[in-house]
């Protein structure tokens, strides 16, 4: 399998988490990306699993000294991919996931294009966009999870719309209508890019 570079971008509540969780339970050689972020963790997450959770203070430093391969502000909150570990991956022959949002995903883009053809990131980048069926399905989902509080929710959501309008600026979109057809869908567009299929 040639090594990817993953990136996969949606409205928070598309389903996105889950479709990564499958691809990274079928298969160990790709690396998940683990971000940085400045927001409190929620429910059972955990530092250095889901988010390395920092201070502003030490995000603006990480910035600073070109340690983040990207970042972005998301629903208030500063985000970013710590660029050793996806370096490191790519140079073992893994493949690399990353769930971040469509900023971010452009910022990665326009760095990819910049490399010469034949680099293996150029080679292996694939974006993805996670959609949600409609809006209303949208809310049902972030109400369901029960993890936010009702503003947030209600910030996400208005959020949705802006991240919904750049889907065209991603190669593959894939609807989240029902998860097993939209899983595998997403395998479908990995393996045919990683010349597996
Ligand atoms: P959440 O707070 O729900 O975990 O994530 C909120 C949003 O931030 C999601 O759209 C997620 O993809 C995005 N995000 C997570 N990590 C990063 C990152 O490292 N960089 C960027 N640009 N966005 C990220």
């Amino acid at each position: 399998m040639k090594p990817l570079l993953i990136v996969m971008s949606a409205p928070s509540g598309a389903g996105k988490s889950t479709l990564c969780d499958l691809l990274l339970q079928e298969f160990p050689e790709i690396t998940y990306s683990v971000s940085c972020t400045t927001r409190a963790p929620r429910g059972q997450e955990e530092d250095g699993i889901d988010y390395f959770f920092l201070s502003k203070e030490e995000f603006d430093r990480r910035v600073r000294e070109g340690l983040l391969l990207e970042h972005a502000t998301v629903h208030g909150n500063l985000y970013g991919t710590p660029a050793d570990p996806v370096r490191e991956a790519f140079a073992e022959g893994q493949s690399v996931l990353m769930d971040i949002d469509v900023a971010g995903a452009a910022q990665v883009r326009e760095a990819v294009a910049k490399l010469p053809p034949g680099d293996p990131l150029r080679e292996g980048f694939v974006d993805i966009f996670v959609e949600p069926p409609d809006m209303e399905e949208l809310r049902r989902r972030l109400e369901g999870r029960g993890e936010d509080a009702p503003e947030t929710i209600e910030l996400r959501l208005r959020n949705a719309q802006g991240e919904m309008d750049r889907a065209g600026e991603f190669t593959y979109r894939v609807v989240n209508d029902d998860l097993d057809m939209a899983y595998r869908r997403l395998r479908d567009i990995l393996l045919v890019k990683s010349g597996v299929l």
